[in-house]
């Protein structure tokens, strides 16, 4: 039996799924890409959304299903669709409320992709973006937002910034504003911060990143808190009849799951950006050691990240675990850890951080972060690589900054990896 009341761990390791009896005890992987039913009105009352089930794996599918059902309990929402990638999760939250000649309010501290998604393809499709400073005063924030604005989007843990959102200031900024807030919780992860906690209305994830956890699956996810108005006024098209569903206004028939559930049967039925149930089924196992990873990630990254400020070598680090770091107390407000992302830059500049990069043995140059192998990238040249000069800097990417990805081996062999390679960078 499922209980409403477990905490965050036991949700991880047994959310969702219950075998009934003699059935697996793990979530089994449903590798089909259709269902069989006995009559063509079963299969229509499902076109018609007059009955839940599954027709195709396109729209739903059951292992995709457990994931979805997990990643709910733990961020505390009402419902989640997985999808492809983060960043088809992210393309989806925005489109699911956003048209043409419709703007989004985003902050500037953001993953290389989404700031491309929103800067260069979203504008082809005629929606806008205004990018904020996120420590900007509230009043400044607000002004950005414009009539025709549908959302204010932000990370909780930027990447690879480290920026932590001050979510009692965007969350009052949207409500202000009637218009949702859309939160990007890759890195922190449930088991480090819950958004809807904090005023979030809407949550997406890569889970290519800690959920998964491996490196092995890419994915993405959205959590509906089912807390936003949708009635206000401002979003027709959750609220007007939908002619694909023969005049079904989704707020009327799914009420407080209006968003997600329309994002699933609009959305990935014509879009079909779906995550494959192998993926699901990985990213699920994930799940089950999330919050112990979670918390060795962040105590790996907190101990390199002390070890790098003391040393003569590094001419910065920028890691919010850090008492110093200018994201410490809104981390200690909004994080219960700060994962295993931090940055920094050596003395000598990019030069010597390349050779720092090259010189690693343990940790790998990989373009990825947030798994359980330590690695290290270099955004300007990788990541962020089409950001002009100065959408660099907006985005917190200068040019000999190295993105650290501490994993979990022992934090020794860490330490002294880092430590072999600033020699050899230093003498070369
Ligand atoms: C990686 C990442 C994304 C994109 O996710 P993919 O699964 O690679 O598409 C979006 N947001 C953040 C914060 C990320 O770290």
């Amino acid at each position: 039996m499922q209980s409403t009341d477990w905490k965050l761990e036991t949700i991880a390791v047994q959310g969702a799924y219950t075998p009934a009896d003699g059935e697996p005890r793990i979530v089994p992987l449903v590798q089909s890409t259709t269902y069989a039913y006995e009559s063509a009105k079963g299969i229509a009352d499902l076109f018609d959304l007059k009955a839940a089930g599954h027709m195709y794996t396109r729209i739903s599918n059951p292992t995709v299903a457990e994931f979805e059902a997990k990643m709910t309990m733990l961020e505390g929402g009402v419902g989640a669709l997985a999808c492809s990638s983060g960043q088809a999760a992210i393309t989806y939250a925005l489109l699911n409320i956003c048209r043409t000649g419709q703007h989004i309010v985003a902050a500037q501290a953001l993953y290389g992709g989404t700031f491309n998604l929103l800067s260069q393809t979203l504008p082809k499709l005629g929606i806008t973006c205004t990018f904020v400073d996120q420590h900007a005063p509230a009043a400044e924030i607000a002004a950005a937002i414009q009539d025709n604005t549908r959302c204010l989007f932000a990370e909780s843990l930027s990447n690879p910034g480290t920026e932590v959102l001050d979510f009692d200031k965007f969350s009052t900024i949207a409500r202000e504003a009637k218009i949702p807030l859309i939160v990007d919780n890759t890195f922190p992860t449930p088991h480090l911060c819950r958004p809807f906690e904090f005023g979030a209305d809407i949550v997406v994830h890569s889970s290519s990143k800690y959920i998964d956890g491996h490196a092995t699956s890419l994915g993405g996810i959205i959590i509906d808190s089912g807390r936003f108005d949708w009635t206000n006024g401002k979003f027709p098209e959750i609220t007007e009849p939908d002619p694909s569903y023969h005049g079904l206004s989704y707020s009327e028939a799914f009420k407080e799951s209006a968003y997600i559930l329309k994002a699933r049967v609009q959305l990935s039925r014509d879009m079909g950006a779906v995550l494959a149930p192998m993926n699901a089924w990985l990213s699920n196992l994930g799940l089950e050691t999330l919050h112990l990873r979670m918390e060795r990630h962040s105590e790996n990254a907190t101990r390199l990240a002390e070890w790098l400020a003391a040393d003569s070598r590094v001419q910065w680090v920028k890691y919010p675990g850090l008492e110093t770091d200018k994201n410490h107390a809104l981390a200690q407000r909004f994080l219960k850890g700060t994962s295993g992302v931090l940055t920094f830059g050596v003395q000598g500049g990019a030069a010597t951080g390349e050779r720092f990069m090259n010189s690693l043995k343990l940790a790998k140059l990989v373009v990825h972060v947030a798994d359980a192998r330590t690695s290290v990238l270099h955004p300007a040249s990788m990541t962020h690589r089409q950001l002009n000069a100065e959408q660099q800097v907006q985005a917190g990417v200068s040019p000999e900054l190295i993105r650290v990805s501490v994993g979990l081996e022992h934090i020794d062999d860490i330490i002294a990896d880092f430590d072999q390679a600033l020699t050899a960078a230093n003498q070369g």
